[in-house]
């Protein structure tokens, strides 16, 4: 079995040569280490390669990491899961990133508890962008108001858009998909150059961060590829 750091150096691998064949600036595009389900070690492991941005969808799971590796001073935590809003409070205080905001009373909620002396929250809006009845995230339709609300939160950066479309979908239709939601993007900034840097579009996983990355991803979030099958639990 191939080590974590062989695995990140052949992600790494893949994100420069999507990202030249793209004709894209070298560095376009951020690699983010999903480490959910995964122990602590691992993420040292990874770290020790050189990574230093970790997603993680399970609240408490990740607290616990966070402070199992709070020796580790330069981690970027991204949280990247479904949020409750009796939840929040945590979140905005133990992640730098936010991906999957999906409606104004969570943003509400993360601004306000943000605390004062920390920078902005980064956040993303999360997208259903297959319309799939199982898939947590905002419409397209719905976007540009949220957009505009979240805009005005103040201890919010509004950096982009998240999305993880249907993976059993043809591949001509995933890629329409990663368009779709950087069309999106390009419309909110031209409707909303206030609302924040929208200069992050969060899509692309294992499977299929060559697609993501030709369609414009800045970060891409990889899983699997870096530590392996996760157990069955998602
Ligand atoms: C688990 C997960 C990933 C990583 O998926 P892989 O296929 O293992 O790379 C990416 N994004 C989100 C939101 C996830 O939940």
């Amino acid at each position: 079995m191939s080590s974590i750091a062989d695995n990140i150096g052949s992600v790494t691998r893949r994100i420069q040569k999507a990202t030249l064949q793209a004709g894209r600036e070298p560095g376009a595009v951020h690699l983010l280490a999903v480490s959910k389900t995964r122990p602590a070690e691992d993420i040292r492991e990874a770290v020790a390669a050189g990574q230093t941005a970790f997603g993680e969808n399970y609240l408490q799971e990740a607290l616990d990491k966070i402070e199992t590796l709070s020796d580790l001073p330069d981690i970027e935590w991204h949280f990247i899961g479904p949020i409750q809003s009796n939840k929040t409070r945590q979140i905005a205080s133990a992640f730098d990133w936010v991906h999957s905001v999906d409606r104004l009373k969570i943003a509400r909620r993360l601004s306000e508890q943000r605390e004062s002396d920390q920078p902005p929250l980064n956040i993303c809006i999360q997208i259903n962008i297959n319309n799939e009845d199982t898939k947590a995230g905002c419409t397209l339709d719905a976007l540009p108001e949220l957009a505009r609300d979240i805009g005005e939160l103040p201890n919010i950066a509004l950096r982009g858009l998240m999305a993880i479309p249907d993976p059993d979908q043809p591949e001509a239709d995933l890629r329409l998909s990663f368009r779709q939601l950087a069309n999106a993007l390009r419309e909110l900034k031209h409707s909303f150059p206030e609302a924040g840097p929208l200069d992050t579009l969060s899509m692309g996983m294992s499977g299929d961060m060559e697609l993501a990355v030709a369609e414009g991803s800045t970060w891409v979030r990889v899983g699997t590829a870096i530590f392996g099958k996760r157990p069955a639990k998602d």
